[in-house]
């Protein structure tokens, strides 16, 4: 069996990662010059690390990721620094340097797998053409091309991408600070972020509601986030200190306009944004991206005869999209309450949180990091 998969990001290289390892002709095109992390820091979760250990690389990621968040008190503060919520367990949440997990994935995908500087243009049943007008042909065509993706846009009822009215600025501070808390932090129609990475560096996120486009990266962005976020609690101002203004990057939030009806069409198949692009509220896109990649690669590669495809492809749409989308209108809900920009919604949303006991919050990330591979 031969796959493309047109999308070298975190989706991509990870159905590589486990196609490759069963033997499985795998070509990723990458319309890059090279592959390369955007972003700074990644939480991954439990459903996220048994993904990475069905392709044979959670214990390498848990390591580059090191120890999970439990030795922080972690939850939801108001920016004066007093409790809205506390996590009672830790869901096996790690931080990890998106260049590192790259790092890991590109080491368990042969280089001669990976094409750069091709980008798909048309996408055929099973074909792609990139821009210099080559054409290459493959008994599946995966789709990790991500948010903007042209798999879903040559080949399925595209609905588009949404701009959800808010942004975020992101960075890792280029030496250690030191933490006793992680968690957000909400204020009115702004948020705050802090997770630790393993060598004791902080990855921060600056979210704030805001008309499209209006938000620099850069030195002006550090201007912007001091100026919103400074004088929030400890250590907020530390952790701006610590990070080098050129390294903060901004994007507008933006997700998938509606669901799709399926991620297959024929021999196509989408993964990761491409299928599912939701806001960052829960953490879960690139986690759900990998769950894709590692229940996607165990069915093909348990497809004995190319006839078996069409099945294939439907149970892995069966298995994947109720469960995702589900996430994204999840992901969607806590934004809306979370970037709550009336002084009235915020303090009901304050007084909402403070009321919510620990468990509840829990078992409410339980039920969606509590997942585990299919069998083939
Ligand atoms: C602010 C923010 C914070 C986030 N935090 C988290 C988090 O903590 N945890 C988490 O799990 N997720 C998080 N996410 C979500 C996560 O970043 C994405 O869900 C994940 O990166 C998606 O990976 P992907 O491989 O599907 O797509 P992408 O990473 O977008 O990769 C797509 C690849 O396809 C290539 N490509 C595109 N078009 C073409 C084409 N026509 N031809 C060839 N190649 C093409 C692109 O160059 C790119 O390399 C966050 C997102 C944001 C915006």
């Amino acid at each position: 069996m031969r796959v493309i998969v047109v999308g070298a990001g975190i989706g991509g290289l990870a159905i590589a990662v486990g196609l490759r390892q069963a033997g499985v002709d795998v070509q990723l095109l990458e319309r890059a010059d090279r592959v390369r992390a955007h972003g700074s820091g990644l939480s991954l979760f439990g459903n996220g690390f048994r993904a990475l250990d069905a392709l044979g690389i959670g214990d390498q990621v848990r390591a580059a990721a090191g120890p999970a968040v439990v030795v922080h008190r972690s939850g939801t503060r108001r920016p004066d620094g007093s409790w809205l919520t506390r996590m009672a367990s830790t869901h096996d949440v790690r931080v990890i340097d998106r260049a590192d997990l790259y790092r890991i994935l590109l080491a368990a995908v042969p280089a001669g797998s990976i094409r750069t500087g091709a980008r798909v243009v048309e996408v055929g049943d099973t074909s792609v053409v990139l821009d210099t007008g080559e054409r290459r042909s493959a008994d599946v065509i995966v789709g990790a091309d991500g948010l903007r993706s042209a798999v879903r846009t040559n080949a399925f009822d595209d609905p588009g991408v949404r701009d959800c009215g808010y942004g975020a600025w992101r960075a890792v501070t280029t030496g250690s600070v030191a933490l006793d808390d992680a968690g957000e932090t909400v204020g009115l129609g702004a948020r705050f972020g802090i997770a630790p990475l393993a060598d004791g560096r902080v990855y921060w996120f600056a979210c704030v509601s805001t008309p499209p486009g209006s938000n620099p990266a850069g030195d002006a962005g550090m201007e912007e986030v001091r100026r919103g976020f400074g004088h929030w609690h400890p250590p907020i101002e530390e952790i701006l200190d610590a990070t080098d203004p050129a390294s903060v990057s901004y994007l507008p939030i933006e997700e998938l306009a509606a669901p799709l009806a399926s991620f297959v069409s024929g021999r196509r198949v989408l993964i990761g944004d491409a299928a599912h692009a939701m806001t960052p509220n829960l953490g879960q896109g690139a986690n759900l991206a990998i769950e894709d990649a590692a229940t996607l690669a165990t069915l093909l590669v348990a497809a004995k005869h190319g006839d078996e495809l069409p099945a294939v492809l439907a149970r892995y749409d069966a298995l994947r999209r109720r469960r995702t989308q589900r996430i994204a209108r999840q992901a969607k809900a806590l934004g809306v309450v979370m970037q709550a920009s009336h002084p009235v919604t915020a303090t009901l949303r304050d007084l909402a949180m403070r009321s919510v006991p620990a468990r509840v919050v829990d078992s409410r990330l339980r039920a969606v990091t509590s997942w585990s591979p299919p069998t083939p």
